[in-house]
């Protein structure tokens, strides 16, 4: 095989400094995990809800695809476009209070096409700092300029704001709801004041919000905030996959016709559809599960604080366990998995250096019990080093 020399200075560089990613084979059960032979309490996934295991989930796909075959066969404006999509776009749209919604094929695909269709040239796209990579690569992609404001900092966003006053045709600016690294909020309040006060549009990724907050669990800004693009995701509490923007009827539109990740692309099939259909219809009923996962998390911060560790400004089911220096961290996430526990280490260059930490995220299916051994886990290795 031919050897490119970039490849190779690449991947010893990663060697190098430690960084060198793979991936691993693993099987899931429940809030459980299998990995390497063993079976460790799972606090990486983002099966909020149990959802990724539902036989209710399971049973609506495989009737999807008794009902409307395999395959979708083409693109939603060539042929692909079945009752089925339709049906679950009216009830999303329904369910977060906007006018119209529209099926993406993952959340990554929307971000990376969605931003460059609504930010062309002469458009200034305004992103926090601590947004997905998706978000980010979106704002690369688009012709329009990119500036990234302070983490939550609706002051400098306010600042970036003022400075581009009558520089740009149009202004977009892109935030999480629910930050997937720190676990925190953004000011959704505030952001969309601004956005409103500058004549910005605003898209809200919430990725890690729907299913989990929000009116029906069905995100933040359930008729609230008046953001032009709500990003959800069907892969995180709605435990199968694909994603959906929710928007007015004239966006929908407006990407149907200009958005490429919309138009090149096969339509989800009917088993995805089945089983996001199905869990939407069960997150509306699962304020039980939500507030076993609110709980689950108050109490994991509080123990996790008691026992010295900085959680950042974490105030929801995704908990920062800051150690800071990157090998530390990796020998932490190791000593776990020998103490039966799986929580990946995140280092940079997904966080800022000295920011190392052990990602946690709930589920509602951790119990009392799964999170005490984790905090003993982690109090041993604290007395130890
Ligand atoms: C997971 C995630 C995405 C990507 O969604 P997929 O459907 O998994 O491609 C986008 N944004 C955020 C904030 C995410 O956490």
């Amino acid at each position: 095989m031919n050897s490119h020399p970039f490849i190779t200075k690449a991947l010893e560089e990663r060697n190098h400094t430690n960084q060198f990613r793979n991936i691993v084979e693993s099987s899931i059960d429940g809030v459980y995990i299998q990995r390497n032979g063993n079976r460790l309490i799972n606090f990486s996934s983002n099966d909020y809800l149990g959802l990724a295991s539902n036989p209710d989930v399971a049973l609506a796909s495989k009737k999807f695809i008794d009902r409307f075959g395999n395959g979708s066969a083409a693109s939603r404006l060539i042929t692909g476009t079945g009752e089925y999509h339709i049906e679950l776009e009216k009830k999303l749209a329904s369910a977060l209070g906007t006018e119209a919604s529209l099926i993406f094929n993952s959340g990554y695909q929307a971000n990376t096409t969605v931003i460059p269709a609504l930010a062309g040239r002469n458009s200034l796209v305004l992103s926090d700092k601590l947004n997905h990579n998706s978000l980010l690569q979106g704002a690369n992609l688009s012709l329009g300029k990119l500036q990234r404001y302070r983490h939550n900092d609706p002051g400098h966003l306010k600042t970036l704001l003022k400075r581009a006053e009558g520089h740009y045709e149009r202004i977009l600016i892109v935030t999480e709801s629910v930050f997937s690294m720190d676990g925190d909020v953004a000011d959704l309040a505030v952001i969309s004041s601004l956005a409103k006060s500058y004549g910005a549009m605003l898209m809200v990724d919430e990725a890690h919000a729907i299913g989990v907050l929000g009116e029906n669990g069905m995100g933040l800004c359930v008729r609230k905030y008046n953001a032009d693009i709500i990003l959800g995701t069907f892969g995180k509490a709605f435990g199968s996959f694909g994603a959906f923007v929710a928007c007015s009827q004239a966006m929908r539109d407006y990407l149907i016709n200009f958005c490429g990740g919309f138009i090149y692309t096969t339509a989800l099939p009917p088993s995805i559809i089945g089983a996001a259909t199905k869990s939407l219809e069960l997150v509306a009923g699962m304020d039980g599960e939500r507030l076993t996962l609110a709980q689950n998390a108050d109490y994991l911060r509080k123990r996790l604080r008691d026992s010295g560790y900085d959680t950042l400004k974490s105030g929801t089911q995704i908990i920062p366990v800051i150690i800071g220096d990157e090998e530390k961290t990796v020998s932490l996430s190791k000593y776990l998995a020998d103490q039966g526990i799986f929580a990946v280490a995140i280092r940079p260059p997904t966080v800022k250096q000295n920011s190392s930490r052990i990602r946690i995220t709930l589920s509602s299916m951790h119990t009392k019990e799964h999170i005490d051994q984790l905090m003993t886990a982690l109090i041993a290795w604290n007395d130890r080093s």
